[in-house]
């Protein structure tokens, strides 16, 4: 019998060994500027072992992961667990009630783009900060669980980020290969300076944690079987680590996208998609248009390369540099 780990606390919230305790990280109001609460739940293990967090939520409008966590919390038994699971349930609470996409409805910034965040910033920056210091900095592993966000259609499917530390890289490589969605986007653009990560993944690899992000569910949609998709990956991960004697086993031969482009607006108006996620499409292929407000064709879209398409905006509004879709090809 081994001895039991030292309980596991953030901020004011501790969890003993082999419980579960939620609390939040409070960001407090600055100036003019409103706080926010970080909501999240320590379930903590009876034995030593990996700390993983698990956070939705960074962008408020992505629902799947949010509620995989809610069943999660009740589904991971802290008495059969090596380690600690840290759930982050919804990064972004301005953007989750504001009903938000990409930007918080506070001061119009990306979350997932102003990583490791500021204290004295504005509300997006005060919540990186607190997240890179109070959950990235606790946790040995991470997963950023997105989807389509409220305009997107979404093929499921992970990011591998090859930059950094190749250790760290090829951990990351087995995360993504335990979490299990079968295409895997190999992503060999994203900074190296821990002091401007600007995502939440790059942010731990750039402190040298294995991490991921994978993308499930979009339009503002949860069914069942996109948050057991996310239940599962976890379940996947949590067998790799040594968590669990259970789960799923990683998956075998995935499809590596080696190639990916996202395609951007040039123009304000209405965006039309021509295809659907998941489709295979060929070069040149139409993607889609945009039209002003009177119908007159203002951009054409055309794949630039044969591949399958990860996700497409499906809802009309569009202005000028935002993403219409993403292409893939191996
Ligand atoms: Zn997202």
């Amino acid at each position: 019998m081994t001895a039991l780990p030292a309980a596991f606390t953030i901020g004011s919230t501790t969890a003993p060994p082999g419980a579960i305790a939620s609390g939040a990280l409070d960001i407090p109001a600055r100036g003019a500027a409103p706080g926010a609460s970080v909501p999240f739940t320590i379930v903590h293990g009876v034995s030593e072992g990996p700390v993983l967090a698990l956070v939705a939520g960074v962008h408020g409008f992505e629902y799947a992961p949010i509620l995989a966590l809610q069943r999660l919390r009740l589904a991971i038994d802290p008495a059969a667990l090596r380690g600690t699971v840290i759930m982050v349930h919804v990064a972004n609470m301005p953007s989750f009630l504001g009903r938000t996409i990409y930007y918080s409805p506070v001061d119009r910034q990306n979350l997932n783009r102003v990583f490791p965040g500021r204290p004295d910033g504005t509300l997006s920056e005060r919540i990186a900060d607190a997240i890179t210091r109070e959950i990235v900095a606790r946790a040995t592993h991470l997963v950023d669980l997105h989807g389509g966000d409220g305009n997107e259609s979404l093929r499921p499917y992970a990011y591998w980020i090859t930059t950094g530390d190749p250790s760290v890289v090829e951990a990351s490589r087995a995360l993504a290969l335990a979490f299990g969605l079968d295409r895997i986007v190999v992503d060999h653009e994203r900074p190296t300076d821990a002091a401007a990560s600007l995502y939440l993944s790059n942010t731990a690899m750039t402190r040298g944690r294995p991490a991921i992000t994978t993308e499930v569910g979009g339009l503002g949609s949860a069914s069942d079987a996109e948050i057991a998709l996310v239940e599962r990956g976890v379940s996947g991960v949590l067998r790799h680590l040594g968590m669990r004697d259970e789960g799923p086993l990683p998956l075998a031969s995935p499809v590596w996208i080696t190639r990916n482009v996202v395609m951007r607006a040039s123009a304000t108006g209405l965006f039309l998609p021509a295809v659907e996620c998941g489709q295979t499409i060929a070069a040149s292929a139409p993607i889609g248009r945009i039209t002003d407000f009177h119908g007159r064709v203002l951009e054409e879209f055309t794949a630039p390369f044969g591949g399958e398409v990860l996700y497409i905006v499906r809802t009309p509004p569009i202005s000028a540099g935002e993403p219409i879709g993403m292409i893939g090809a191996c």
